[in-house]
């Protein structure tokens, strides 16, 4: 396996990146950095409006656990009805969506768990350093992207010994590859994050499991401040402008077709998030929209907000400082490509975070915010060439894990292309898996 530092060895290819969300802009660089000819284009007035504009900021290598698990189908059951459940279901006549959740549900058990988060977990890390790498080099450039990263772990509490026992000994499995996690009591979690305190003296505070080595941000402004750094590179982005069709001959991909013009390519990256699949002719791509909403505050600094990110599992939602602003975000919905946001679900996410740091003021301005995660129904990327196709990459269905999984999945891409060693077995990640 070669290092993610090292460079393409073979010659500079026309690649056209269909795109430019967080995966996208970090394809972009990769190839570029490759010495690649590359287009990134996007059919939104610039990076990372959709899906990358306002997630939960967690980088989170200890949390790549697939959300189908033992237990799911029957608490989603529970839920059916609730309007601040975090897991909601609106079928529709849509048998991609019908054949998802089958799917879905048919992973609902330990072991298929497990094997996704192990698939997840080596992406994670190498992500991690390809950030660190990326940062490096931005800022031996003049650079160096302001996105408000924190590295202060993560940290993910519960409310019973059980639940505490249960993440603690999943965590340990992760140990043998590369990850390292803390197990922590009440108080720990309080003296790790002191805004967690009144959750202690509530009694709803059991205690944690805490991923020192991983770290938070906000993915909108390090896409934003990439795809500026891509374009300086050489990159040329095209923005409002909207792929309609991928044009082929055989096996071969020898046009990229947009709304004002069509574009030679010897090799096409598809990182279309969510719209992915519309995008694929005669082949299937387990990729569907799982609806989630985010709430930004600012804060002042007076300890009502916390410094770590935290998960709380309880109430089912993540919380990141991004500078001056806190951004909580959760919620599940498998409903189509609807992106309203809706006052209720919206407002559910709001009363999670006030609940467990009940110290923020009541006149916070709150930004709501609701975005369409491209999930596969293992929970794992689709990373790799497309089935049948000789120079069509696939860079998606990172659903819940996309700023997490970013930086090593597009270097993954970029030494598919390249023709190196893969930092990562793509056959983790092969579309055929399904
Ligand atoms: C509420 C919420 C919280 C989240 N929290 C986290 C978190 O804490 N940590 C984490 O790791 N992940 C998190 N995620 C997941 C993460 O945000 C996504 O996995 C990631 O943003 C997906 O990136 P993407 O580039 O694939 O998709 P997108 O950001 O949606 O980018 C796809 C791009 O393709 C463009 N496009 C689509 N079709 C076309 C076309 N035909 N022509 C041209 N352009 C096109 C779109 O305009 C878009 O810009 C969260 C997601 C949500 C919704």
């Amino acid at each position: 396996m070669s290092s993610p530092t090292s460079q393409a060895n073979n010659g500079a290819k026309k690649i056209v990146v269909v795109g430019a969300g967080v995966i996208g802009v970090a394809t972009a660089y990769r190839l570029r950095r490759d010495g690649h000819d590359v287009t990134l284009i996007d059919k939104e007035s610039g990076p990372a409006l959709e899906t990358s504009f306002a997630n939960g900021g967690q980088m989170s290598a200890g949390e790549v656990a697939p959300w189908a698990g033992p237990g799911v189908p029957t608490q989603a059951l529970k839920w059916l009805g609730r309007a601040d459940a975090p897991l909601r279901l609106r079928l529709k006549a849509d048998p991609a969506q019908w054949k998802w959740l089958w799917r879905f549900w048919r992973r609902c058990s330990l072991k298929a768990q497990r094997d996704g988060a192990e698939r997840n977990v080596g992406l994670a890390l190498l992500s991690r350093t390809v950030l660190q790498e990326t940062l490096d080099d931005l800022a031996a450039k003049g650079m160096a992207p302001d996105f408000d990263r924190k590295e202060k772990g993560i940290l993910r509490v519960f409310a019973t010994q059980e639940e505490v026992y249960h993440a603690a000994e999943e965590a340990d499995r992760l140990e043998p590859f590369g990850l390292h996690q803390e197990r922590l009591n009440a108080q720990e979690c309080v003296d790790l994050e002191p805004a967690l305190a009144s959750a202690h003296q509530r009694g709803e505070l059991a205690g944690g499991v805490y991923s020192r080595s991983d770290q938070s941000g906000d993915a909108y402004k390090f896409t934003d401040a990439l795809a500026r750094a891509v374009e300086e590179m050489g990159v040329t982005c095209l923005y409002e402008e909207k792929v309609a069709k991928l044009e082929r001959q055989g096996e071969r991909i020898t046009h990229v077709r947009t709304n004002l013009r069509r574009l030679e390519a010897d090799a096409v990256v598809l990182a279309a998030g969510v719209m992915s699949p519309h995008l694929l002719d005669g082949i299937a791509l387990p990729v569907y929209p799982v609806k989630g909403y985010s709430v930004t505050l600012e804060v002042p600094d007076d300890g009502s907000a916390p410094n770590v990110s935290v998960t709380d599992e309880v109430r089912r939602i993540v919380v990141s400082r991004l500078g001056n602003r806190l951004r909580a975000a959760g919620q599940a919905e498998v409903a189509g490509y609807d992106r309203t946001v809706e006052a209720d679900r919206a407002q559910s996410v709001l009363d999670a975070v006030r609940a467990l740091f009940p110290a923020l003021g009541e006149d916070l301005e709150p930004e709501f915010w609701c975005g369409l995660r491209p999930m596969t129904p293992d929970g794992v990327p689709v990373l790799g060439k497309a089935p049948g196709r000789d120079n069509l990459y696939l860079n998606t269905g990172h659903g819940t894990l996309g700023w997490t999984l970013a930086m090593g999945s597009a270097a993954l891409i970029a030494e598919l292309i390249g023709g190196r060693d893969p930092s990562v077995d793509p056959a983790h990640f092969s579309a055929t898996r399904f």
